[in-house]
C-alpha cells in the first residue's frame, strides 16, 4: 500500500493534516510543506477528485508551490495548501465552512487559509467566524487587502516591462505587439496599462464578449483562441489557464518574451529547458504573479500600507532580473533557476 511519504509530490512536507467531521460531512486535507520563514499560507481549494489520492497530491503539490511563491516573493510566510473533497454534487454546506474554520484554528496558525478554486469571499467570511488564521477578507476602501486581481496585473505588467528591456533591450512597450491570453481579471489590468504606454494589442478569451469589451477598450484587437500562442508578436502573456506551454506549443511559439499572470503554465519542468533551448525568455509564473498575495500577505500581516504594497510590488522585475542574471550565468533555464533560488531562501538545498 503507498503510504504518504512514497507519493511522487510529497517533497520532506513538514506535516499533513487529514480532517474529517462525522456531522458536516467535511473530509479535507491541510498540507503544510515549510514554515522556515512563517506561518504556512496559501488557499484552500473546494473540488471534487475521482480518487482521495488525488486530493492528497494536489494538496501536496501545491503547498510546495506556495512555499516557493511565497519565498520569492520577499513574503514572511511559509507554504501551504488545504483541499476540502466535494462530493460529486458539489454542495457545500454552511457546517462544512464551519469545521473547516475550526480544523484551521487547531492548527494554532501553522496554516493561515485563504481563498482558491471553489471558494468564494463569503464561504473565507464563513470560516473566519472560526478562525484568526484566514487572509483575504473584504476590507474597507483605501484599506489594504480586497481583490487581488489588480495587484497580481500590475505586477505582470512591470514583470512583462523588465523582459523586453532584458530581450529586446527596450525600456518602453510603445509600438511592442502583445498578445494576451485570457480577457479576465489579470489580462484586463495587463491590457490597459500596456496599451496606456503605446502597445498594440491581441485578445484572445473562450467568452466571446470578454475579449470584444477588453479589445474595444484599450483599441486591440480580438483573436480566435487557437491563435494567440502561434501570433507572430513581441510578448505572448498566458494570464488563463495553466499548461499551456508544452513540447508542441513551445515549438510553435513565434514570439522572444513569454511573461504573464497565469498559474503552472509550464507542463512538466522539461518545457522550462525547452523554452529556453529555444532562445525565448520566460518569466517564472510564480514569480511575476506574486502581486496579489503579496497584497493578501500584508493584510494578514497588517505591515504595510498601499504604498508599502507597491513598492512590495515593484520588487518583482528586480527578481525576475536576478534570475535572468543567473540563467545566463550558469546556463540553466530561469525557471530551475527559480525553483534553485527559492529552496535555498527556505533552507532546502
Ligand atoms: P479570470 O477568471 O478573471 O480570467 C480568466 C479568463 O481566462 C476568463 O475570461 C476565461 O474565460 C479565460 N479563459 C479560460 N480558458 C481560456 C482559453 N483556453 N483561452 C483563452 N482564454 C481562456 O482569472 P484571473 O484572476 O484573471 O486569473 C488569470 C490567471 O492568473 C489564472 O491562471 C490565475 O490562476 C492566475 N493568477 C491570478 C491571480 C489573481 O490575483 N487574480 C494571482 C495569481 C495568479
Amino acid at each position: 500500500m503507498q503510504s504518504l511519504w512514497d507519493f511522487p509530490d510529497f517533497d520532506a512536507h513538514e506535516a499533513v493534516q487529514f480532517v474529517t467531521d462525522a456531522e458536516s460531512g467535511l473530509k479535507a486535507v491541510i498540507a503544510i510543506h515549510s514554515t522556515a520563514l512563517g506561518s504556512a499560507a496559501g488557499g484552500v481549494r473546494f473540488w471534487h477528485y475521482d480518487e482521495p489520492g488525488d486530493a492528497i497530491a494536489d494538496a501536496l503539490r501545491l503547498s510546495r508551490g506556495m512555499s516557493f511563491k511565497n519565498a520569492m516573493a520577499g513574503l514572511p510566510l511559509g507554504g501551504g495548501k488545504a483541499v476540502i473533497l466535494a462530493g460529486p454534487d458539489q454542495e457545500k454546506t454552511p457546517e462544512m465552512l464551519d469545521a473547516y474554520g475550526r480544523a484551521v484554528e487547531r492548527l494554532g496558525g501553522a496554516y493561515v487559509t485563504a481563498e482558491d478554486v471553489g471558494m468564494s469571499v463569503a464561504d473565507l467570511v464563513a470560516v473566519s467566524k472560526r478562525t484568526r488564521y484566514v487572509a483575504g477578507l473584504p476590507v474597507e476602501a483605501g484599506a489594504v487587502g480586497g481583490d487581488p486581481g489588480p495587484h497580481t496585473s500590475y505586477g505582470v505588467f512591470l514583470g512583462v516591462k523588465a523582459a523586453v528591456r532584458h530581450a529586446l533591450g527596450k525600456d518602453s512597450l510603445a509600438g511592442l505587439h502583445i498578445a494576451i491570453q485570457g480577457a479576465g481579471s489579470v489580462a484586463g489590468g495587463l491590457a490597459r496599462r500596456a496599451a496606456a504606454e503605446g502597445a498594440r494589442i491581441s485578445v484572445a478569451d473562450i467568452d466571446p464578449a470578454r475579449a470584444t469589451a477588453l479589445a474595444a477598450e484599450v483599441g486591440g484587437r480580438v483573436v480566435d483562441p487557437s491563435q494567440i500562442m502561434t501570433l507572430d508578436a513581441d510578448v505572448l502573456s498566458p494570464n488563463a489557464l495553466g499548461a499551456i506551454l508544452t513540447e508542441e506549443s513551445i515549438a510553435a511559439l513565434r514570439v522572444p518574451v513569454v511573461a504573464g499572470g497565469a498559474n503552472n503554465q509550464l507542463a512538466t519542468p522539461a518545457e522550462g529547458e525547452r523554452i529556453h533551448a529555444r532562445g525565448i525568455l520566460y518569466a517564472p509564473d510564480y514569480v511575476i504573479n506574486a502581486g496579489g498575495i503579496i497584497n493578501v500577505s500584508s493584510e494578514y500581516l497588517a505591515d504595510a500600507d498601499a504604498a508599502g504594497v507597491q513598492a512590495r510590488i515593484e520588487q518583482i522585475p528586480v527578481r525576475l532580473e536576478q534570475i535572468w542574471q543567473e540563467s545566463a550565468d550558469r546556463g540553466r533555464d530561469p525557471a530551475a533557476i527559480a525553483d534553485a533560488m527559492a529552496k535555498r531562501l527556505i533552507g532546502r538545498q
